[in-house]
């Protein structure tokens, strides 16, 4: 299996850990497999009976052809170790109406990307070797809060590289810059941005591109690389979860074999709710996917309308990790649906104007998988509030904003498909929001509010999230975002 750039560079195809390794390609456009393989309903039987690592291992072979599958395997157990994801890595459980949750955040940091994080270092590590890269790789991170965590923790102590993590000091929740501030092991770097989640990743992107830079970074032995949800390790981790999620509602009754499902996905960055598209693109059963979105509903309006339009007023919300004006995943799914060529097209007209509109016979063809909800703050408060009161579920803002999404297009729709819905974070992430929607108050300090919502609901504090904030921040350094480029240059060469 070969990559190709979304915007026609590498025509010839790189191997896929040179695509890990090397994060975005050439010409500044994300990584694809050159074909998607498929799957049948005799694969996804096969895979019923397995554990989750060797689902994983079996998912990722068909992408990462050079990987052995006994590689994938060892990285997959390693990373979805039983004494690291508890119960398991990716629950089901039912909701009324239809409806599944699909839990994805039982892992070290209690949250989505854990899924990815802890397995992504692992084939990044081999990625060097399989290319011979001599140099130490330095993973640049912007994060909205929960990927800088998560890859903190999937990096930290793994030979061969070293982690700097850019948040925005006002865009992410107390609980989420406690985890970053107190990350343990000697190669991490976390700092503060003054500004949001797109200034860091316009910073870091910045940085990626600079050449004079890279040369200067090359010239000390080191290189950089990305663990955003553009690199292609990933996102091909996510996408196992999805086929994963349809084995175990086969295995257990809830749908029949070969039964379509829809999936609504809390979506930012467009990473999540782009693997699910994969898997579909597959063959597993799935119909349309539901992009839920909180205020900044930039994916709401391109999916009823075509026009992607980034010339609007940003939102801190109580779903910090979906405040993002430019989702970066969604340049893959305009490459597999219309080609390289308009793909680029598009995209040099967001760089150039911030915005891009497609014509209907581009928009139908988005139309026909996709479908696009947006929740606000108070809605958002109130499904937190019924799915508790009404289900005995405490979910997390961003769940909410999903399970919202998800109940207004079935009865829009009046949807007959079974509906899986995507909760991506530990609801003591936002214990504060969350519990603001349930009492109508919260104490000023976040931190208390983990005590208070375990008091009120008797739901545990997961032990990760314990563990964070009972210790003493180690990193409290917060600078100018044009600063960003020589406090990098600092801990790469310093
Ligand atoms: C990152 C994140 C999302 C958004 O996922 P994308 O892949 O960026 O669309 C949603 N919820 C939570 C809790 C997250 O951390």
């Amino acid at each position: 299996m070969k990559y190709v750039s979304t915007r026609g560079a590498n025509k010839d195809g790189v191997s896929a850990a040179y695509a890990i390794k090397t994060g975005l390609a050439s010409d500044g456009g994300l990584f694809m497999p050159e074909v998607i393989p498929q799957i049948d309903a005799e694969y996804i039987n096969d895979l019923i009976p397995l554990s989750y690592p060797e689902r994983a291992a079996k998912i990722l072979s068909l992408f990462l052809t050079d990987y052995t599958y006994e590689e994938l395997l060892e990285d997959a157990s390693g990373a979805y170790a039983a004494d690291k994801f508890i119960p398991s890595p990716a629950p089901i459980t039912s909701l009324s109406g239809g409806k599944y949750m699909l839990e994805l955040w039982h892992g070290p940091t209690s949250a989505f990307k854990d899924m990815a994080l802890q397995i992504m270092p692992r084939l990044f590590s081999r990625a060097l070797k399989k290319t011979g890269e001599q140099r130490e790789a330095l993973i640049l991170v912007a994060t909205s809060g929960d990927t800088g965590k998560a890859a903190l923790e999937g990096y930290r102590d793994v030979e061969g590289t070293k982690i700097k993590v850019f948040y925005p000091i006002d865009g992410v929740s107390r609980v989420q810059k406690m985890q970053m501030q107190t990350q343990e092991g000697k190669n991490v770097s976390v700092v503060g941005i003054k500004g949001n989640f797109d200034d860091a990743q316009t910073g870091v992107k910045k940085i990626f591109s600079d050449e004079k830079f890279a040369k200067a970074l090359s010239d000390g032995g080191v290189f950089l690389s990305s663990a955003n949800s553009i690199n292609w390790g990933r996102l091909v981790p996510q996408i196992v979860y999805y086929i994963s999620a349809y084995c175990d509602l086969l295995r257990d009754g809830a749908i029949a074999e070969g039964e379509k499902i829809d999936v609504c996905v809390p979506t930012g960055n467009f990473g999540n709710i782009f693997a699910a598209y994969i898997a579909k693109l597959m063959g597993a059963p799935i119909d349309k996917l539901v992009c839920a979105s909180n205020k900044n509903n930039i994916l709401t309006d391109f999916l009823r309308s075509g026009v992607y339009d980034r010339n609007r007023a940003f939102y801190t919300t109580m779903s910090p990790s979906m405040d993002i004006l430019i989702s970066s995943n969604l340049e893959r799914l305009l490459y597999v649906l219309l080609g390289h060529e308009k793909c680029a097209e598009y995209m040099r007209k967001l760089a150039a104007e911030g915005k891009y509109a497609l014509p209907e016979e581009d928009f139908a063809k988005v139309k026909e998988s996709f479908v696009g909800y947006f929740t606000d703050e108070e809605e958002c408060k109130a499904t937190v509030k019924a799915t508790y009161e009404n289900e005995n579920r405490l979910i997390d803002t961003h769940t909410a904003i999903a399970v919202s999404a998800a109940e207004r297009y079935m009865s829009d729709s009046e949807a007959k498909s079974k509906m899986l819905v995507v909760s991506t974070a530990s609801p003591y992430k936002f214990a504060g929001d969350v519990l603001l929607s349930l009492s109508g108050a919260k104490p000023e300090d976040d931190l208390l509010a983990l005590r208070a919502l375990e008091d009120r609901t008797g739901v545990e504090i997961p032990a990760p999230l314990a563990d964070a904030i009972s210790k003493t921040p180690i990193y409290t350094d917060v600078i100018e975002k044009n600063d960003m480029a020589s406090s990098v240059s600092e801990f790469a060469l310093g």
